[in-house]
């Protein structure tokens, strides 16, 4: 009997390369297929990585024990996409592999009575509306650069047609039979797109979301896995999805600091969507109105295609934007909108059209204290203030979920209703716009009252009905969203974001702002927007007052230049962290000990991360500046290889980190 063959399978577990296990089986192992396989004394999923494995020196290989050959193998350009990702981000190949291989019961033996989810594929491909001649221009680079590489960049002002711009392109794709992926930044609230892909693609439009019941998540998955699904729209996880001919990627609001995982792998997904385009060889079009400096630079040095949409489509122009100086304002304490916002509101509602109030802030008040001994409340788990929601009655974490009923009275001097709030989240300021509007209907769209798909879908419905007419809202109404009589925005701490030591919280400002603004004025009446601001004449106030996108690039280019931070520079970040908080201190200065010292790199720290405690953790941070060309994987790799860390601390590898918490 001839000895059975030795494969290489990669386990779906955090383990750094695949292992050799001998293959029973009659017909040969294909790369790329699913198996299951013993391992320890577990039995996990797997792949098979490579179909000639090395014999063992000694001992007895173990049986893969059985192929799932029902579907297709992970297609090779996948595989080569999450070895280079592994290897990018510093991640154990395992653990990427893991991100495509996100539903582990699609492999248990299908269900009896199961669901069938179909998924048609779209017929023709025209389009419901007619593109005017730069929307057909910019249509046209975009159709045809598929079948190959190349990164894109469709830039145009919010309202200009880039949704219906990058359609054409999904449409000439999936006429050529290949499968597109559209990523959101906030999925679980984007009912109102999917609607309009749905519109024009028909029923063979699948949303991917954490959100998605067990059964469709699984059913979905099988279908993508066979190629059977045409379009996703999906969460940045909707990259890993083992598409069987991926033929275009798209990366909606790509500035968007959310597709920045930062949780076990992290990576950044726009990052990772032009890398697995480049295996795919499809084009990746990266869409927004305010494109992240990155992405501004990597068109400069001629990496990426720009595509421009200088115009809003139609009659609609931009909004007026008016900075409204707060040093100047009259307010009592305990109120946020200005005399010369109420007055806008007052003027807007009489036209009867739509106003929206934003405060990137949820729940009620920041910070509860005590009035008569100043005792704060924070968080058990995390060192942050517990945020009052007044809405579920409860003091909350928004680090680790931990929350509590308000006490009624004070824990540290036992004082009865001496408990204040501090500050306004947008419960606050709905509250004061309740009394200041009496009249009006309103609501607040943050992520606590648009929790589930279906409340999210029904306040958008009540809002394009023209049911409310003040909306209080954070983040979460920033995006995508068109609502055509909404004419006012007012913001209310446009200042907000600009604190704290992040060196892009100019840029993330603009561009948060940027897109709030975009909310106004999207039908036929013209937009108006209140900038509350201390600090009216920074660069950030006058560049929206101006519209002069230009000239903010240009300065912020030129100070990252100067200071050597990305994109001109690298960045990465070590976050140790443990329960124990002599042990990861322990590590820490093993590794203070052994610091890498190299030209072209500086390493700063250790410090205590400013989030000293988090969900129990106690952490540590190192951060590494590096020149544009430096190999910083490999300087960090040596690092930790050099260094044991005490039982029970976790060292987080963050390449390219945004957040510095
Ligand atoms: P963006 O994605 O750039 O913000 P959208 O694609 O959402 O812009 O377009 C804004 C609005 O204008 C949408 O309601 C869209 O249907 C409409 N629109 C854009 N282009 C056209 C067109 N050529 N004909 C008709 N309506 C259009
Ligand atoms: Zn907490």
């Amino acid at each position: 009997m001839a000895t059975p063959a030795v494969v290489l399978v990669l386990p779906c577990a955090p383990l750094a390369k695949p292992y050799s296990y001998t293959w029973p089986f009659a017909r040969p192992a294909i790369a790329g297929q699913y198996v299951q396989i013993p391992l320890g004394n577990r039995i996990v999923l797997g792949v098979v990585w490579d179909t000639v494995g090395a014999p063992p020196a000694k001992g007895a290989l173990k049986d893969v024990l059985r192929v799932f050959d029902e579907l297709p193998p992970l297609p090779a350009t996948l595989r080569t996409f999450l070895t280079w990702m592994a290897d990018y981000t510093i991640s154990p190949l395992g653990a990427v592999l893991k991100l495509s291989l996100s539903v582990p019961t699609a492999f248990d033996d299908p269900p009896k009575r199961g669901k069938t989810l179909s998924f048609p594929w779209p017929e023709g491909r025209s389009s419901p509306t007619t593109l005017s001649p730069t929307q057909q221009d910019a249509a046209t680079v975009l159709t045809s650069s598929l079948g190959q590489f190349s990164p894109l960049v469709l830039d145009g002002v919010t309202g200009a047609g880039k949704t219906e711009v990058y359609s054409e392109a999904i449409a000439a794709c999936l006429a050529q039979g290949q499968q597109a992926v559209v990523l959101l930044p906030e999925i679980a609230l984007s009912a109102g797109m999917l609607e309009r892909f749905r519109q024009r693609f028909g029923e063979g439009v699948t949303l991917w979301h954490s959100g998605l019941t067990p059964a469709t998540r699984r059913e979905t998955w099988k279908a993508i896995a066979r190629g059977d699904v045409p379009l996703v729209i999906g969460a940045r996880s909707a990259l890993f999805l083992p598409y069987q001919s991926l033929g275009l990627v798209v990366v909606d609001e790509e500035h968007d600091s959310s597709y920045k995982q930062e949780d076990g792998v992290h990576y950044h997904a726009r990052d990772m969507a032009v890398v697995r385009a480049r295996e795919a060889d499809c084009p990746v079009i990266l869409v927004s109105a305010t494109p992240a400096l990155e992405t501004i630079t990597n068109i400069k040095h001629g990496r990426y295609t720009a595509v421009h949409l200088p115009d809003r489509h139609g009659s609609a122009v931009l909004p007026a934007v008016t900075l409204v100086d707060m040093r100047r304002e009259v307010l009592p304490s305990g109120e946020w909108l200005s005399p010369t916002a109420r007055q806008a509101i007052t003027a807007t509602l009489a036209r009867d059209q739509q106003v929206l109030l934003f405060l990137n802030r949820r729940g009620y008040a920041p910070l509860t204290l005590c009035r008569s001994c100043g005792h704060r409340f924070e968080c058990p788990n995390c060192s942050a203030w517990l945020v009052q929601h007044k809405q579920k009655k409860r003091l909350q974490c928004h680090h680790c979920g931990y929350h509590a009923p308000p006490p009624a009275q004070c824990p540290a001097c036992k004082g009865e209703d001496t408990l204040t709030p501090c500050g306004p989240g947008v419960e606050r300021i709905a509250e004061e716009a309740a009394l200041a509007f009496p009249s009006a209907q309103l609501a607040v769209l943050s992520s606590d009252t648009m929790e589930s798909p279906q409340d999210a879908a029904q306040l958008i419905e009540q809002v394009q009905q023209k049911q409310l007419s003040i909306l209080v809202g954070t983040q979460v109404m920033a995006k995508g969203h068109h609502f055509p009589a909404l004419t006012l925005v007012v913001v209310l701490d446009a200042d907000v974001g600009l604190s704290g030591g992040d060196i892009r919280a100019a840029e993330r400002t603009w561009q948060l702002l940027h897109q709030v603004a975009g909310r106004s004025g999207r039908g036929e009446w013209k937009g108006q927007v209140l900038l509350q601001t201390y600090i009216p004449d920074h660069p950030v106030m006058q560049t929206l007052a101006h519209h002069d996108r230009n000239g903010f690039l240009k300065t912020q280019l030129a100070e990252r230049q100067a200071t050597g931070f990305p994109p001109f520079g690298r960045l990465a970040a070590l976050i140790i962290a443990a329960p124990d908080a002599r042990r990861a201190e322990q590590t820490t200065q093993a590794l203070a000990r052994a610091m890498p010292l190299a030209k072209g790199l500086e390493v700063l720290g250790p410090a205590p991360a400013p989030l000293a405690y988090l969900k129990g953790q106690h952490r540590w941070r190192f951060l590494l500046k590096a020149r544009k060309d430096f190999p910083i994987q490999r300087a960090i790799r040596d690092w930790l290889g050099a260094i044991k860390p005490e039982s029970g601390v976790k060292i987080q590898v963050d390449i390219d980190p945004y957040s510095f918490l």
